[in-house]
Parts: structure tokens; sequence; C-alpha cells
């Protein structure tokens, strides 16, 4: 059994009110153990407001605020896995952690477990975070992505965070004179520019070129300025990777009053469909992606369709660790 232990929020980065990076250093005279570009831990807070699941009208189960006798919120620990976002060489070399990471809203409109008492952290609120010592999980390069010759990592949202680490570990090494002959392309989507974590972060990999990297940034709901943004691109993620594989978007699969809504794709001036194609033939590709359970199905879509190999990380179906 992996060790129970107690760790502080050493930093913490709010990209918007529903997102944020931080880093959490490991308890006192104990490293974090060795890990992978890719794989996850699970944290704990002991302070959360608690929900119970009851049967609803419809027949399905729902999860409400739990109350005691007095009406207060119940409050304890919960726990849950975290893909880490930092890459095992800065770890090694500043013995942190740093995760990426959304509060959850629940059907009720409730904010999750979890994450809510996480985000109080940033208001001043008790810094300590609670983790199992110890990192698991096969969603690494090795595992998912031995053999192809492009690998393609498809992070809709906070879903980046596993390929922020695998990225930046790949810059490190190469700058080590470690690099493969694989060709690397990320396509990382979220609502608006701010919340693109690891922006100028993957820009500056894209262009220092140490090993082939290229960056698809887009934004669902563009404004002006990320218009003319000649780095940005546009579009959810799904359609930004349907529109590079030459395909419908979805909404326009879907019928015409979801096609108005939706946000035509465009890339990265800098970056042609023709190019991408190029770099993604379907023979020696896989796709690998995390994020939003809709949007992965839609890429597993788009990679049966062009006969491409796929690879996800489920965060919905995987158990969380015990805590
Ligand atoms: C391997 C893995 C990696 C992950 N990596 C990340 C990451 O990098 N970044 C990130 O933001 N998220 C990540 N997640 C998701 C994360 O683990 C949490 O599920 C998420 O943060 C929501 O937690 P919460 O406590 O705030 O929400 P919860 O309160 O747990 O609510 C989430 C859902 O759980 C259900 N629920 C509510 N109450 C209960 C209850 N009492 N019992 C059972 N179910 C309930 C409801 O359906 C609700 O919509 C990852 C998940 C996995 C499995």
């Amino acid at each position: 059994m992996a060790e129970r232990k107690v760790g502080t929020v050493a930093h913490w980065q709010s990209l918007s009110p529903i997102l944020s990076i931080f880093r959490l250093m490991p308890e006192e005279g104990s490293p974090f153990p060795e890990y992978k570009a890719g794989q996850y831990i699970a944290l704990r807070r002991e302070d959360c407001r608690l929900t119970k699941r009851v049967m609803g009208e419809d027949g399905k189960p729902h999860y409400v605020p739990d109350l005691d006798e007095a009406r207060n919120r119940k409050v304890g620990p919960v726990a849950h896995s975290y893909s880490i976002s930092s890459a095992p060489f800065e770890t090694a070399h500043d013995r942190y952690l740093e995760f990426y990471v959304v509060m959850e809203e629940a059907e009720c409109g409730e904010p999750g477990r979890l994450t809510e008492s996480l985000f109080r952290i940033q208001a001043g609120e008790d810094d300590k975070v609670g983790y199992v010592n110890r990192i698991v999980g096969d969603f690494t390069l090795d595992k998912r992505a031995a053999g192809a010759r492009s690998v393609v990592l498809v992070g809709t949202g906070t879903g980046l965070a596993p390929f922020a680490a695998m990225v930046k570990q790949l810059d490190f090494e190469a700058a080590e004179g470690r690099r493969d002959d694989v060709r690397y392309t990320v396509f990382h989507a979220n609502r608006s520019r701010a919340e693109l974590a690891y922006h100028e972060e993957l820009l500056a990999i894209e262009a220092a070129g140490r090993f082939d990297f290229v960056y698809v940034p887009s934004v669902s709901r563009p404004t002006a300025e990320d218009r003319d943004d000649p780095r940005l691109g546009a579009g959810r993620g799904n359609n930004v990777l349907r529109h590079v594989f030459d395909m419908p978007l979805k909404e326009e699969e879907a019928g015409e009053a979801a096609l108005a809504k939706a946000v035509k794709p465009t890339l990265p001036r800098h970056l042609s469909r023709a190019g991408l194609q190029a770099r993604c033939a379907p023979a020696e590709t896989v796709i690998l992606t995390c994020g939003n359970p809709s949007s992965m199905a839609d890429i597993k879509h788009i990679a049966d369709t062009n006969r491409i190999r796929y690879e996800k990380e489920d965060w919905k179906l995987v158990l969380p660790a015990k805590a």
C-alpha cells in the first residue's frame, strides 16, 4: 500500500474563474516518486462539501448537497486522480508536481466537491493537499505511441495536461541530444485565449525546433483580437481535426440548427491543411486524446473514418485511486 502524504500548494495561476494551474510541493523530506509524462496521481482534500446520491423522479440517480440534522452542509474528504502536467525533468529539478484543473460543475449547478475545495486555496485558505505517494497510469508515449512515426496529441480543455508533460519532456531530452525521428503534433482547444494553458511555452518549444513538433492551438469562442492573432486557430478541437482531414463539421452532420452556432475551424496562419495531412499520414500515425468525453468520442470517429490508430485517457471511467 502506498503511503498517504500531505503536500503544500506553492504556486497558483488562475487562467479564468474555473481554470487554473497549480504546483504541489511534496511532504517535507520525501520527494515525489519518479514518473513518466502522461501519468497521474490521487489528490485529496479534507474539507470538501459533500453530496449524496438520491433517486430522482426520472428513475435516475442524482447527487445533491448532503446536509446534517441541523441542515448544515456535511464536510469531509474526497480524493480523485489528476494527470500531471509538469514534466519529469521539472519535478527532478524543482521537486513540485504541476496540475491543470477545471472547476467541475455538477448537473445540479453545484461546483464539484474536490475542485471547489482546491479552488478555495487561491483565496488564501489552507494550502495543504493530501496525496497517495504513488504515480500510476499507462497513458505514456512508450505504451500508447510505440512504433508510430507521427504522434498526434489532441487535448480539449484540461485534457492537455498529459500532453504538456510529454512535450516539455521531449523538448528537454532533445536539448540534451536525445531525440527520435517521430513527428509530434499537438492540438489544444479551449474556449478563450486566456484558458489555453501552456500556450506561450508550447509556442516557444515549437519555435526552438529542437525536435519535430507542431502546435495547433484553437479557441472555440474567438474574439476579434483572437482572429487577428496569426498563431491562433479557431474552433473546437474535434472540428479543427475534422477540418485537417477534410471532413464536415460535427454540427454539419447533426443538422442546420447546430451548424448555425458552430465556429468555423481555422488553423494558425503558418500551417496549412495539406501540410498537416502530410505530417499525419494514416498508416504511420497514432492519435492520442484526453479531455471532454463527447469531443473524445468524435475524435475516435475521425480516427476510425481515416483508419488511424486511436488511444485515449478516459477521465470518467477510471476509478479514482483510494486515498
Ligand atoms: C486518470 C484521471 C486523470 C484526471 N486528470 C484531470 C486533470 O488533469 N484535470 C482535471 O481538471 N480533471 C482531471 N480528472 C478528473 C478529476 O479526477 C475529477 O473527476 C474532477 O476534478 C471532478 O472532481 P470533483 O470532486 O470536483 O467533482 P465531483 O463532486 O466528484 O463531481 C463530478 C461528478 O461525480 C458525480 N458525483 C457527485 N457527487 C458524487 C458522490 N457523492 N459520489 C459519487 N459520484 C458523485 C456527479 O456525476 C458529478 O457530476 C482526471 C480523472 C482521471 C480518472
